[in-house]
């Protein structure tokens, strides 16, 4: 198990579940959030330490990096959480700022946080990232077509950068939860319900996390839903030869 992680979007629903899971094992975790006072409530609870980190600011991801290995003296598990939504379709409702948002967050925010993580782990040995993606990065959502596209990109861009690292020692995955129980969805519930459709709590959501993290696989998307055990998401990679 990884002793100490940084988790973005560490205030949120997912987020804080993840901090609290893992510090209850014994582990240090750095909560790097947009949201302060609850990013460092969370921090707090935990025991941990928060830096205010705006995922969609590159600066602001190697920073948050930087404060847990000098703080904590390494760096094991980096969970790449944060995310929004909200942007609209490609009608009347289309929000342009929301649009650039979502991609800034959801997709900047990922490769950003690769960009910090990946190095500072190769420098101390090796660990595991863990994207949070979604099941609208598996399938289509219609109730948020810009949304499921950052996640697909999500699932992309983890799943093929994977190999590269592995001789660096680190592993690179996405988990990707069905509906959960965070504030994220508190405009779908309604809908949610009366579809009767499962939903996760966040605490399952991390210890799915956990387990990816621990498992020694790589490039794999996990789906999580509701009362399921995580499945491996099958589509296999397109791969060329390697250069002699
Ligand atoms: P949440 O809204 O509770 O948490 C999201 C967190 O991200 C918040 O703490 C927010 O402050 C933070 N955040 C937003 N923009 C940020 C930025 N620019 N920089 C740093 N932090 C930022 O929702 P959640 O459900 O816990 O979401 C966590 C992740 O799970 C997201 O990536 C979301 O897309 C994904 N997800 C959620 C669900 C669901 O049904 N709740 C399903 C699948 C995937």
């Amino acid at each position: 198990m990884p002793r100490v992680l940084l988790i973005t979007g560490g205030a949120g629903g997912i987020g804080a579940a993840m901090a609290h899971r893992f510090a209850a094992t014994g582990g240090r975790v750095l909560v790097a959030d947009i949201d302060e006072e609850t990013g460092r409530a969370v921090a707090s609870a935990v025991g941990g330490l928060f830096v205010r980190t705006d995922v969609s600011n590159e600066d602001d991801n190697r920073r948050a990096v930087e404060a847990a290995i000098s703080e904590f003296g390494g760096l094991d598990l980096v969970h790449l959480n944060a995310g929004t939504g909200g942007a609209g379709g490609a009608g009347d409702d289309f929000d342009l700022s929301r649009y650039r948002r979502t991609l800034a967050v959801n997709l900047d925010g990922t490769m950003f946080g690769l960009r910090a993580a990946l190095p500072a782990l190769a420098a101390h040995g090796g660990g595991a990232v863990v994207v949070t993606a979604s099941l609208a990065g598996l399938g289509p959502a219609t109730f948020d077509p810009v949304y499921s596209a950052t996640k697909h990109a999500i699932v992309g861009l983890v799943r093929s950068l994977a190999p590269a690292w592995s001789d660096a020692g680190i592993t690179i995955n996405a988990i990707c939860p069905g509906f959960v129980d965070t504030q994220m969805i508190t405009g779908l519930q309604p809908l949610i319900t009366a579809g009767g459709l499962a939903v996760a709590t966040p605490d399952e959501v991390a210890a799915a996390v956990e387990s990816l993290a621990s498992s020694g696989v790589t490039g794999e998307a996990w789906t999580i839903q509701a009362g399921t055990p995580p499945t491996r998401f099958p589509f296999p990679a397109i791969d060329l030869p390697k250069a002699r």
